[in-house]
């Protein structure tokens, strides 16, 4: 045989897609495979859903080749059959109306483009969220609680620079969408509005990584059982409480 012109690829069963990633991997490390080949659809399903994440993130963890072949794959040569996840990135953005106001104001300040990014630098293109964070949002959060001077102006201070503690502290993006899906949660917002709203592929993204039970939400909903069980309890009565368990309680 000829190793250096012959190479070999895995074909991997994608209806059960972590069996697929791991049996990838195996045949690269164990056997020396050098990619792995697919149809352009999984019994009809497109690639690109959720569900096969897992498979091509492993692919492109060991940096190997996937060949899809075309043939018979009806569903990837029809129109739009490449949308992927872009039909819903695409998806209209809920605002509430203070933003809507201001987002109009700002489209109208940039000239009212027809397409495009909302918030665009000098050359057109997306404005980097990190120099919006460095130029914009930490100056305005960094300010001295004596002289409210920012930061990076106050060294002509004669006084040192003491951090106002009543401003809030800069989490990092992703806590920004974390709070949404946690107040939106305390607000009652069902997990499939909040999901839609944040645009996840997956509901249980929403549940395990987005909202953060509040433990106060929890104390508060107990506070609430206990009033309730408190007023509906006869001064003086022998009569034990009501197996909270049967009680519908909710922490939204
Ligand atoms: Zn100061």
């Amino acid at each position: 045989m000829h190793p250096d012109r012959f190479v070999a690829m895995a074909s991997v069963p994608l209806q059960f897609p972590e069996l697929a990633a791991q049996i990838l991997e195996d045949g690269v490390k164990r056997l020396g495979m050098r990619g792995v080949t697919m149809g352009g659809h999984i019994n009809g399903e497109d690639p690109s859903l959720p569900k096969y994440d897992v498979f091509w993130a492993r692919a492109s963890e060991m940096g190997e080749v996937v060949f899809m072949h075309p043939g018979g794959a009806e569903n990837i040569i029809r129109e739009g059959a490449f949308r992927g996840r872009g039909a819903r990135s695409k998806a209209p953005i809920p605002v509430i109306r203070e933003l809507a106001k201001r987002l109009e104001s700002h489209h109208v300040r940039v000239g009212e483009p027809k397409s495009g990014p909302i918030f665009r630098n000098d050359a057109g293109k997306p404005m980097d969220l990190n120099n919006l964070l460095n130029r914009t949002i930490l100056p305005a959060l960094n300010r001295c609680a004596a002289c409210q001077e920012s930061k990076a102006e106050h060294d002509k201070a004669d006084h040192d620079f003491e951090r106002d503690p009543s401003l809030p502290e800069w989490r990092g993006w992703h806590a920004f969408r974390r709070g949404l899906a946690t107040n939106l949660y305390r607000l009652g917002v069902p997990d499939k509005t909040i999901q839609a709203i944040l645009r996840h592929a997956n509901v249980t993204t929403t549940q395990t990584c987005y909202i953060k039970t509040v433990s106060d939400d929890a104390k508060a909903a107990m506070e609430k059982l206990e009033t309730l069980l408190a007023s509906n309890r006869p001064v003086n009565s022998a009569a034990p409480l009501p197996d909270p368990s049967t009680l519908p309680v909710t922490i939204h």
